[in-house]
């Protein structure tokens, strides 16, 4: 069974998966309420990232970063400006519309994983594609199974998250993440939990989901990440201070033929 039964992109080169990709962002302001009145977590960030690179987004904590991705991910909304991926306005969409987007569009990847803890492991990895019905029903199992053990896990698929290890979770949750196939994927923190090994395993893969044309887009705390990524953001008090290529991304146009 093939893990991309509607492959987005030219096996050679990628492009057409890498139009579907594609992030902009222009303008992003959040302000927060709080009570000694509002906050600017983001001071309009402008961002075009094209399909197939693996950005990492740094800043010390508290420099915008969750709040950025969680914006680009419609899991909240944009005091002002706007945020496009594949030509979709994610601050436009609302309700069950966004949800449905999101399902399609985004993988997500937590710190904490984020797995339910009553089922099992293969389950987990169903959710999305029970959600969006993105696969007829006897498919979703074997899919699933083969997410797992392109990650490496076939084995734990009928176990309960908490019988795996760390890196286990981790990569069970990046099957989750990959379910439905997406273009794009927000990863937060995705190796603060791991050992310094099982990190370096995450990211080998993270950088090999890029290589096949999707957009990874990862904010982390590891120092050295410029063997897998292609591209470094750092964030300071809600702005880019410095945005830097690391390297070209694999699959698709070079990098910045979108800036
Ligand atoms: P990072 O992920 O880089 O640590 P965050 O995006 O979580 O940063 O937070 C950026 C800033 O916005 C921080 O000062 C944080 O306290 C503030 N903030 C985040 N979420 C909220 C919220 N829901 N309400 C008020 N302030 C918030
Ligand atoms: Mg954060």
């Amino acid at each position: 069974m093939s893990l991309n039964p509607t492959p987005l992109a030219d096996a050679n080169t990628g492009r057409a998966r890498g139009d579907a990709a594609a992030i902009a962002v222009r303008g992003a302001v959040k302000r927060y309420a709080s009570p000694s009145g509002e906050f600017t977590a983001l001071h309009g960030i402008d961002l075009d990232v094209a399909g197939g690179e693996f950005v990492t987004v740094v800043g010390r904590s508290g420099s915008g970063k969750t709040t950025f991705l969680n914006l680009l991910a419609g899991i909240d909304r944009p005091t002002a400006g706007a945020l496009i991926i594949a030509g979709t306005r994610v601050d436009e969409l609302r309700g069950s519309r966004l949800a449905a987007w999101r399902g399609r569009t985004i993988g997500l990847v937590f710190q904490f994983f984020q797995l339910l803890p009553t089922l099992t492991v293969a389950e987990n990895v169903m959710i999305p594609m029970d959600f969006c019905a993105t696969f007829p029903s006897k498919e979703r199992r074997p899919r699933a199974l083969a997410l797992l053990a392109r990650m490496g896990i076939a084995e734990q698929a009928d176990k309960l998250p908490s019988s795996l290890s760390g890196g286990q979770q981790q990569r069970a949750a990046i099957a989750r993440a990959l379910a439905n196939d997406p273009p794009v994927l927000l990863a937060d923190e995705p190796t603060g939990n791991l050992d310094s090994r099982t990190s370096d395993s995450v990211l080998e893969l993270f950088a090999q989901l890029a290589a096949e044309g999707r957009t990874v887009m990862m904010v982390t705390h590891e120092r050295d990440v410029s063997r897998y990524a292609t591209r470094q953001v750092t964030l300071v008090d809600g702005r880019v201070s410095d945005d830097s290529a690391v390297r070209p991304a694999a699959a698709t146009a070079p990098i910045g033929e979108a800036r």
